[in-house]
């Protein structure tokens, strides 16, 4: 974006003239040289928070004692960090103590990855101390300084690693995975959101597969417990079912997908995802695909043999009861496992079904409860849910027509039985 550029050089050009150093850092350089779409711009400065404050009408104090002050600029938001260094990691997450100073090396020594560590100022020369320019051309992610050290003192990078070699498509240099391995128990430390947060990123990105092999690969996060319940081996038997995940456009069906691969049932990746504070919506729609999976898969087990028309039948009373886009999202994951040629017809005949439904949800009934009571003379009561329901199957598989009479006429008929 040719305005957030703009606005950017000003706050560079604004704390130049004032005689500080300004650069812009981090993830904006990375995809700025990998010819990625950039979408945010984070600054780093020899000003101190309160120089910074000082200079811009228009800022946030977002985390002073870490020397943040976020700059809106044309309606942008622009993170200016003063350089700083950071030490004493007892928690695995948070530095307990910054200690703010005067050279840009000193602060870019303490970023997780030589990519993450590159700035350039107003002239466009790079200031690119441990080689992250080299590192993006080979396409390879490398801790800063010893991996041991710097993953044991934030737990939460190891995550990152895997998330930008899945999303970049990059290798993990061999001591970076090396002190990942000998570190991984350490992401226990992590708080489930923050954990989170980076898996999105993996299991939503260009190249979830990857990522996910990387992960159940560095056992990092099979804990075998809460809210992470697998372990290494359940990790890699779901790989298997995961080859073409990232066929998957839509991010609920890739959780439908890893959650079924993992053979969650739905009530319980239902509570893992609450656990994992996923939000509300995202969880209910993925879940619901669940449930649909549920709830048709038994009916069709519990069912006889009876024939396609039955079959189908059994879909449809599914795909009413928890919602044609809960089908037709199992159907679409349902695509995507390795199914065989098999799989495959069935599928497309469970979508066929689903695209012939005359009515696919009580709202298109052409009757309504008032209709069948005045009808049927009858005063409402919970027979008439239950009434609508059945009208509204036999509406949906084509055995009456979806018009007012007919399913009246349907009414009289099912009340006499
Ligand atoms: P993206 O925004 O695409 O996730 P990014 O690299 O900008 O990528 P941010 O989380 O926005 O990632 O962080 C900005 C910069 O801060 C990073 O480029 C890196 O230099 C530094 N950084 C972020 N998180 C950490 C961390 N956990 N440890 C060390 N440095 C970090
Ligand atoms: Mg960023």
């Amino acid at each position: 974006d040719p305005v957030m550029a703009e606005a950017a050089a000003g706050i560079v050009n604004t704390l130049e003239d004032a005689g500080y150093e300004a650069y812009w850092v981090g993830g904006c350089i990375r995809d700025e040289l990998l010819g990625r779409p950039v979408h945010d711009m984070d600054l780093t400065t020899s000003a101190l928070p309160e120089q910074v404050l000082g200079l811009f009408p228009r800022c946030v104090p977002t985390g002073l004692e870490h020397g943040t002050v976020t700059v809106l600029e044309s309606g942008f938001p622009f993170e200016v960090t003063t350089f700083r260094t950071e030490s004493g990691y007892a928690d695995h997450r948070r530095p307990e103590s910054v200690t703010f100073v005067a050279d840009v090396t000193e602060d870019l020594r303490r970023r997780d990855f030589t990519i993450n560590a590159i700035c350039m100022g107003l002239s466009g020369t790079l200031i690119d101390p441990f080689g992250g320019e080299e590192d993006l051309a080979q396409q390879r992610i490398r801790c800063v300084g010893s991996a041991d050290e710097r993953f044991g003192e934030d737990a939460l990078r190891m995550l990152r690693c895997i998330r930008f070699a899945s999303t970049l498509d990059f290798r993990v240099a061999k001591n970076t995975w090396r002190g990942l391995l000998r570190r991984r128990h350490e992401l226990a430390h992590i708080a489930v959101e923050r954990v989170y947060a980076e898996l999105t990123r993996i299991v939503e990105g260009p190249r979830p597969l990857r990522g996910l092999a990387m992960l159940a690969r560095s056992c990092l996060l099979a804990r075998g417990k809460a809210p992470f319940p697998w372990d290494a081996d359940q990790l890699a038997a779901a790989a298997a079912s995961l080859t073409r995940i990232g066929e998957l456009g839509s991010a609920r069906l890739r959780w439908a997908l890893l959650l079924h691969a993992l053979g969650s049932p739905a009530e319980e990746a239902d509570r893992l995802m609450r656990a994992w504070t996923f939000p509300g919506a995202a969880r209910k729609d993925a879940a619901r695909v669940l449930r649909f999976r549920e709830a048709w898969t038994a009916e069709e087990e519990a069912g006889p043999d009876d024939g396609p028309a039955a079959s189908r039948r059994r879909f449809i009373a599914a795909a009413l009861t928890f919602g044609c886009d809960a089908a037709e999202g199992w159907l679409d994951v349902l695509a995507a496992l390795p199914g065989g040629e098999e799989g495959a017809a069935r599928v497309k005949a469970a979508r066929e079904w689903l695209a012939g439904m005359p009515v696919r949800s009580l709202a298109e009934l052409a009757v309504s409860g008032g209709e069948l009571t005045a009808a049927l003379d009858r005063r409402p009561g919970p027979w008439l849910g239950s009434l609508l329901q059945e009208l509204l199957l036999a509406a949906a598989e084509g055995s009456v027509p979806n018009e007012r009479d007919a399913l009246v006429r349907q009414a009289k008929r099912v009340e006499i039985k």
